[in-house]
């Protein structure tokens, strides 16, 4: 008979600063039509669909390579930069969480403009730094000046922004890193669909990382690869910070069919994209709803109640992510870009329930 297993403490041991603060993520019930988390609606790429298809399933026993060798020259083909300016990661959370970990020190804060992507203030704080929301202009356009006089150590950027949709402010970019003395980083998670990048010049600037992902125009949510450029000194202690083997066998391998064949598929797919983003914003418009200005593949459109529109969509069958208060927009809801007659069931379960938010609460 074996022995009751002695129990040495009876409370769990502290925390690190910050973790009770934070909320575990948790999975959201499915839906008919999901439109809730900006992943490529419009298919797999065939390369990679063919390529996992053809994963041999030997290669499980194996680690995959410890850093990525072969991907991050595609990558770096890719993005017009050497493969020793490339670090990639399990999704590009786990290059942004590792990179605010190679360069935060503890207390250190990070500031951004709010509203942008959850999961920044979330890392900051998982590494024990202080993240800083500073208030954006009306429509949740992000405020430079107010951004540079927060003063903090560390900057965030995103363009196009999540969840707006906008694009950053022209010079914006080089203000920031003029005045910064810690890391920038600029996430370009909807580059694609926006037709711009800053990525081919991050190596030439020394404190900046560029994060991309391959969850969005290339359709690769689930094998969660993301990746970012920069200075080679910049993105080695970025790797160093992650570990190794963040991305794995078949996820490395589908990656690298990808951008070897499918670049053409994943340009036509975010045109299309393109196309669909513009029609829905005409046809929210022309309902009465005023959707700001976007450059990815969703629109945010500001709404009397999210909460209470969002739950109507769902019981609609369609997915849509509710954001209250945002600053600078007021209760919004964010709406993926689908093929044409998913957005139109889309837009008539909201038509039928969600209130457009009135010209005073859009720039509350
Ligand atoms: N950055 C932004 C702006 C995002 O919207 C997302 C996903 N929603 C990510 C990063 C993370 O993407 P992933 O980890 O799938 O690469």
């Amino acid at each position: 008979m074996s022995a009751a297993p002695v129990r040495t403490g009876a409370a769990t041991p502290a925390r690190r600063a910050g973790v009770d603060t934070l909320r575990a993520y948790g999975d959201r019930g499915g839906a008919e039509i999901d439109l809730s988390d900006n992943t490529n609606r419009f298919g797999v790429p065939p390369a990679a669909a063919a390529a996992l298809a053809a994963f041999d399933p030997a290669r499980a026993t194996r680690y995959p390579t410890a850093s990525n060798g072969a991907l991050r020259e595609a990558l770096a083909a890719y993005a017009g930069v050497a493969p020793a300016e490339v670090v990639t990661g399990c999704g590009s959370d786990d290059v942004l969480d590792s990179a605010l970990r190679a360069f935060g020190a503890p207390g250190d804060r990070v500031a951004f403009s709010a509203p942008t992507f959850v999961m920044v203030a979330h890392y900051a704080r998982a590494n024990a730094l202080e993240p800083v929301a500073v208030p954006p202009g009306p429509g949740g356009v992000p405020d430079v000046d107010a951004l540079l006089a927060a003063r903090a150590r560390h900057v965030y950027l995103c363009s196009p922004n999540n969840p707006t949709g906008g694009t950053l402010p022209d010079g914006a970019l080089d203000r920031v890193l003029a005045t910064t003395e810690g890391l920038v980083i600029l996430d370009e998670a909807y580059a694609e669909f926006a037709g711009e990048s800053a990525i081919a010049g991050a190596p030439a600037r020394a404190r900046l990382l560029v994060a991309r992902t391959m969850s969005k125009a290339f359709g690769l949510a689930g094998l969660r690869i993301g990746w970012g450029a920069g200075a080679a000194e910049l993105v080695l202690a970025i790797e160093k910070a992650r570990g190794p083997y963040r991305v794995n066998a078949a996820a490395e391998a589908v990656a690298l069919a990808a951008l070897e064949h499918d670049r053409d598929w994943v340009r036509e797919s975010a045109a299309e994209a393109v196309r669909a983003r513009e029609r829905f914003a005409l046809a929210l418009r022309g309902a009465g709803f005023a959707p700001l200005p976007s450059a990815a593949n969703f629109v945010l459109v500001p709404v009397a109640d999210a909460g209470a529109a969002e739950a109507v969509l769902r019981e609609r069958g369609v997915a849509v992510r509710a954001f209250p208060a945002l600053p600078g927009v007021g209760d919004a809801l964010r709406i993926t870009v689908a093929p044409w007659p998913v957005l139109e069931r889309a837009l008539r379960a909201l038509r039928e329930s969600a209130t457009p938010a009135t010209a005073g609460e859009a720039h509350a």
